[in-house]
């Protein structure tokens, strides 16, 4: 594995970080806020980082089959014929250079690089700081700033190489995750949970998207309005995304993180603070401890403003490379909230859930 800087700590496994100058590379034209800025943000952020506590690895490009696990073949022709344009317009948001196919093949290999340290025990959990993000990626459409859906194929590369097929994948990002939702929508041994501004971009994402036929609950939605913040999103967490981790008892736990709901974000209308993305962090982890030895890999999705970005994945970097003792309880939601009293109506069909 192509680990360039690889320490042990104690015996505690450091925690990888998965990012590349090449992820530069993809650009969409014009003032694009899915702009390179924000790797060049995070590359110089992981640089200052103490080197006793992080791997670095270098991401390899997903190969056909890995892409194939959950796009159509044509629509990888498709991805795959924008290198020999200057610029091919996928969707109103979404667009491919001649480089954006290689950087999209990077963004969903260094995922994999990640899942096969962590399961050859080299690296104890893992941030992919990779970009095009990947959660609006669907089968054969690209949306949203998405080329392939880097968590999906990461969850298919879990089942098909480590037999691991009960995989969750929390995804706080700010918008839903309309590709993931889509791809596990009717698997029951993948659990997706996403909290997202609602009604906003897709527009997917409703409460009573649950899942279909066995895999009925195993999609947690947590619609919020714009204007939500830390009560919302720390009271979803501690009644819903903990239950539901614990009686789904996943074998590895995937994080779509996008830090785009922060209140320095002008991306959405959520008002999230560091302190609650960084709870949000200390809590996956903790999860991942609990029910599955700590696997646990987070992608990145968004995050618009570099500052608010680098100081959030600083914050989680901290916590994943935290000792086990380090951190301490979640801070108090404060009050239960009515968009996830509605979320806990409709869900507790499928889970035991507080009241
Ligand atoms: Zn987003």
């Amino acid at each position: 594995l192509p680990i360039l800087n690889f320490f042990r700590r104690n015996g505690v496994l450091p925690t990888g970080i998965l990012i590349d100058e090449r992820f530069l590379d993809h650009r969409n034209p014009g003032r694009h806020p899915e702009r390179p800025e924000r790797i060049a943000a995070l590359l110089e952020l992981t640089r200052g980082l103490a080197p006793e506590r992080f791997a670095f690895l270098k991401p390899r490009p997903a190969d056909q089959e890995e892409l194939l696990a959950v796009h159509s073949e044509a629509y990888v022709e498709e991805i795959a014929a924008s290198r020999d344009r200057d610029l091919t317009i996928l969707d109103p948001d979404t667009s491919a250079g001649r480089r954006s196919y290689d950087t999209a093949l990077l963004a969903a290999g260094g995922v994999l690089t990640l899942l096969d340290a962590v399961l050859a025990g080299e690296i104890a959990n893992g941030f992919a700081f990779v970009r095009p993000p990947g959660h609006h990626a669907e089968r054969d459409r690209a949306m949203g700033f998405c080329l392939f859906n880097n968590v999906a194929i990461a969850a298919e590369h879990l089942r098909r190489w480590y037999g691991i097929l009960r995989v969750m994948i929390l995804d706080w990002d700010v918008h839903h995750g309309n590709g993931t939702q889509a791809h596990f929508y009717d698997d029951p041994d993948a659990l997706y949970v996403s909290l997202h501004q609602f009604p906003f971009y897709p527009g997917t994402g409703a409460a009573g998207e649950v899942g279909k036929g066995e895999a009925q609950g195993t999609t947690v939605n947590v619609p919020l309005r714009a204007g939500a913040g830390d009560p919302e999103y720390l009271d979803a967490f501690r009644r819903v995304v903990e239950p539901v981790a614990r009686q789904f008892a996943p074998q590895f736990l995937l994080v779509s993180a996008g830090w785009d709901g922060h209140e320095n974000d002008p991306m959405s209308g959520h008002r999230v603070s560091t302190a609650a993305y960084t709870a949000f962090a200390r809590g996956t982890l903790a999860l991942a401890r609990e029910l599955c030895d700590g696997r646990c890999v987070a992608v990145l999705e968004g995050g618009y403003t570099t500052a608010s970005l680098a100081e959030c994945a600083a914050a989680a970097l901290a916590e994943f490379s935290a000792d086990d003792e380090a951190g301490g309880p979640l801070p108090e939601p404060g009050a239960e909230t009515p968009p996830v009293d509605e979320v806990v109506a409709i869900q507790k069909r499928f889970w035991e859930l507080p009241a």
